[in-house]
Parts: C-alpha cells; sequence; structure tokens
C-alpha cells in the first residue's frame, strides 16, 4: 500500500506530522508532498502565472512552492514513481465542515486526487477558540484519526467521490464516536471583516473567523461535530443539481 500525505496548511505544520504517524500505522510506504507554506483558503486553485518548484527535503518527501492542488499534480506527476493507492490530506488546523469546504485547500487536494482517479479523504482538526494559534490541539484527530481511516483504507470509493473527515475540539477520551454524515451549510454570515492600519499607514482588511452562524440540521457534519462526533462525509465532484435540471430545461423551451 502505497499512501501520498498532502496538506494545505504547508509540509511543517503540526498536522501534516499527525496525518504521516496515522498513514505510517497503515503503510510503511509513506510520501509527503506539500506546499512549502501555508495555502488555506486556497480552495482549487491551481498556479497558471508562474512557475512551481519542486523541493526535495528527504527521501520520499517533497515541497512544492504552490498550493495543494499543485502538490498533488506533481506528487502524481514528478515526484513518486508511481501513483499511490490512496492520498491523504491535513491534518487541517481547523474546521472544513458544511460549504466551507468549497473555500479549503485541504478539501481540494482530495478533489484533484479524486480527479486523477485515486480515492482521496481530506482530515481536519475542528477547534474550539480564536486567537489558540499554534496551540491547536490535534490529540482528537491523532487518537481517532486510525479509528476513523481503517474502515476506508481497502474500500472501494464509488467513481468521482471521496471522503471528508472532521474531528471534534474535545479530548479523545470525550469524544462520542463517529458518525456517517452528509454535508451542512452554514448561514451567510460570514463573520467579521477586521479593519486596521498598516505599518505604512494604510488601511487593510483582514477576514476573521469569529461569529459565523450556522444551521446544522438533522444527520450533518456541522451536527455531528457539535455533538461531539467525528464526521465522516462523502463528497463528490458532480455539483450538478438534479432536481433543477428539468425546470431549468424548461426556461430554455
Ligand atoms: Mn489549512
Amino acid at each position: 500500500m502505497r499512501i501520498l500525505v498532502t496538506n494545505d496548511d504547508g509540509i511543517n505544520a503540526t498536522g501534516i506530522g499527525v496525518l504521516e504517524r496515522i498513514a505510517r500505522q497503515f503503510s510503511e510506504d509513506v510520501w509527503v508532498c506539500a506546499p512549502s507554506e501555508e495555502q488555506s483558503g486556497a480552495g482549487h486553485s491551481l498556479t497558471l502565472s508562474r512557475p512551481v518548484r519542486l523541493r526535495k527535503l528527504g527521501e520520499k518527501r517533497f515541497a512544492v512552492s504552490g498550493t495543494p492542488t499543485d502538490s498533488v499534480m506533481m506528487g502524481l506527476r514528478k515526484a513518486m514513481p508511481s501513483p499511490p493507492d490512496i492520498i491523504l490530506s491535513g491534518v487541517n488546523r481547523g474546521a472544513n465542515l458544511g460549504d466551507d469546504v468549497t473555500y479549503s485547500g485541504t478539501v481540494s487536494a482530495a478533489m484533484e486526487g479524486t480527479l486523477a482517479g485515486i480515492r482521496s479523504v481530506a482530515f481536519s482538526q475542528v477547534y474550539a477558540k480564536e486567537g489558540v494559534g499554534e496551540k491547536v490541539s490535534f490529540t482528537a484527530a491523532e487518537h481517532w484519526g486510525p479509528k476513523a481511516l481503517a474502515p476506508l483504507i481497502d474500500m472501494e470509493f464509488a467513481p468521482r467521490s471521496f471522503v471528508n473527515i472532521n474531528f471534534p475540539p474535545l479530548e479523545p477520551g470525550a469524544v462520542k464516536g463517529i458518525r456517517v454524515v452528509r454535508q451542512g451549510f452554514h448561514d451567510y454570515n460570514r463573520g467579521s471583516v477586521v479593519e486596521g492600519i498598516d505599518p505604512r499607514g494604510f488601511r487593510y482588511f483582514w477576514f476573521g473567523l469569529d461569529g459565523i452562524e450556522h444551521t446544522p440540521g438533522h444527520e450533518t457534519d456541522l451536527e455531528a461535530i457539535q455533538d461531539g462526533f467525528v464526521s465522516v462525509t462523502p463528497l463528490q465532484l458532480d455539483l450538478t443539481h438534479d432536481a433543477s435540471l428539468a425546470a431549468l430545461a424548461a426556461r430554455y423551451t
């Protein structure tokens, strides 16, 4: 079993170390190819306007001067001699729940792997408070990661689908278990836009994460995390809203 590990917080982030340790419980053939710098919020962006560098940091270990999507592409096409059996992305520092997955570099790396026809899983550690910075605890991911991955490691995924896993912001002993749930959605309240003055006297804006309201709904990832469970959600690349096809077609006749 060959595993490719990537992330969006950068190759030196705490969470990628956590995911490497999880991966090594399933295989000795673990490769790492990840962005050299933090790329959170990069979504599925692909670097087209400048060259990308691939730096070999060690055996089976590469840094890419680009996005998570670039890293998966470079891992598959240049760094690895043959494709992995599975791609693991994360463990992200922070939640990737509900419709926030569309901003996520972590989830997008899994999307890129899925586009390449490789089974892919995204992992994220939710944290409770703003401002904890480097002190985010990954203990829930560290402990529950292997339990969440084990059922998937040799499972056949439906074509063009992948899996998104989030760990609640709890000590491992307080986590209630694992729930398979659908993707939830947030109310559109994107939190604060913090305004300040830079050292040269110019106004800047910085998107905050506080105050995002959400509607957990039943059987969603948001609800599972709120209830203290690990959430496991199957996602798909096809964003077509099937129920609207007929109504939309009727408008064009
Ligand atoms: Mn991130």
